[in-house]
């Protein structure tokens, strides 16, 4: 239905084109004739949206999904014009940093047509970055066109460098096919940040070996703490590995100095100074990042999750479809901020059920 190769070489179209009767109208309006910015009750400016674009994935990583997960029903996801409409509304709202996340995104079909849509908010300064968090699997595909659009960063999620491992945490995956794909992002000039998940007894003796392989490779790495989002099979209180243990580990061998950079999110990072590299810490069990929360989650039924740790969320798919004029959805988006909690209620106990029953893969991590 979509002419791919016309949107990505066509030059400005005007209001009437048939792409803008596709996609709405433009929102290209300057920064200074902007509406008032979203700022919660705890005067936190919400700067920062993460898109889940699906729940599906072509892995299923153990401490993520349910190896028989269920998916949700296509006819329940947001079409990527009403995920590009979603978005134009909080850009104008003051959001500033847009990542695009899942489930999988690269499996979500025509995911490229989204991209070139919202690379219109680089291009008017209304956005300052345009970002994705991937499983890798699809990169090498996409990369040197992602780069063309203005994707500078992106988040790779790697927790193994061993390919059976690899394929045991991922039950699908191939280490081969991933690392192909961060080498392609690289040769397209996308700086990658690499994400592990810290588990127990799974990955922890190949953190030090992966932080040297990374910083040798110009990349950061960050090491995430298993969070209880959603039933798995197991039992998550085994492969919780406490950051606090995998960073006194680390600072035997190497000299960590803290460093001042924030995200506003639950991310610490220090520099370690044998390799030069940066090395991220995400304790989301923590308390200590709340205050400066500025993000907010939206998933691909249009949900806006406030808080990662809280089941409150607003429905935008309903005020986004009971009218073509943006009002009602963007009341809905202010309505939903003021309702954004102060913190979140992680605890991870072992014989309790998932903290949070979504899974990361439908809020989008
Ligand atoms: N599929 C993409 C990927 O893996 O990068 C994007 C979505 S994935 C849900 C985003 C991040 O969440 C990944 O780095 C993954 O390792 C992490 N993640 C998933 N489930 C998690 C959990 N229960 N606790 C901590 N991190 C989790
Ligand atoms: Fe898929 Fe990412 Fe979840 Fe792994 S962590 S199953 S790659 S969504």
């Amino acid at each position: 239905m979509l002419d791919l190769s016309a949107d990505k070489t066509a030059a400005p179209q005007p209001e009437s084109s048939a792409e803008t009767r596709m996609w709405g109208p433009r929102d290209d309006a300057p920064p200074q004739t902007r509406p008032a910015p979203l700022v919660d009750p705890f005067q936190r400016a919400i700067t920062y949206l993460r898109l889940s674009v699906t729940d599906r994935c072509d892995f299923r990583c153990a401490y993520c999904m349910a190896e028989d997960m269920q998916f949700l029903p296509k006819r329940d996801l947001l079409t990527l014009e009403e995920l590009d409409r979603l978005c134009a509304v909080f850009v104008a709202r003051g959001v500033r940093k847009l990542r695009i996340t899942g489930g999988e995104p690269l499996v979500r079909r025509d995911i490229l047509q989204l991209f070139r849509r919202l690379s219109r908010h680089l291009t008017s300064g209304a956005l300052d970055e345009l970002t994705l968090t991937t499983n890798g699997s699809q990169l090498a595909r996409f990369a040197p066109e992602l780069a063309d659009l203005g994707v500078r960063r992106i988040n790779v999620s790697l927790d193994t460098l061993d390919p059976e491992k690899f394929r045991a945490i991922t039950r699908r995956g191939d280490l081969a096919t991933v690392l192909g794909g961060i080498e392609a992002a690289q040769a397209a000039g996308i700086r990658v940040k690499l994400n592990a998940v810290a588990l127990k007894g799974v990955n922890e003796d190949e953190i030090a070996p992966m932080l040297v392989w990374a910083h040798e490779r110009g990349m950061d790495l960050t090491l995430i703490e298993v969070m209880p989002l959603g039933e798995i099979e197991g039992d998550r209180t085994d492969q919780f590995l406490p950051l606090s243990v995998a960073r006194a580990r680390l600072q035997e061998r190497f000299t960590l100095t803290p460093l001042p950079d924030r995200t506003g999110g639950p991310a610490r990072y220090v520099r370690v100074e044998e390799t030069g590299g940066r090395l991220g810490f995400i304790t989301p069990l923590t308390h200590n990042f709340c205050e400066s929360c500025n993000r907010v989650r939206l998933t691909c039924t249009g949900k806006l999750y406030m808080c990662l740790g809280q089941e409150d969320a607003a429905d935008l798919r309903a005020a986004l479809r009971a009218s073509p004029d943006d009002a009602l959805v963007t009341q809905a988006v202010i309505d939903a901020i003021a309702r954004k909690p102060k913190g979140h209620d992680f605890v991870i106990e072992r014989a309790r059920p998932a903290a949070v029953p979504r899974h990361m893969s439908v809020t989008g991590g």
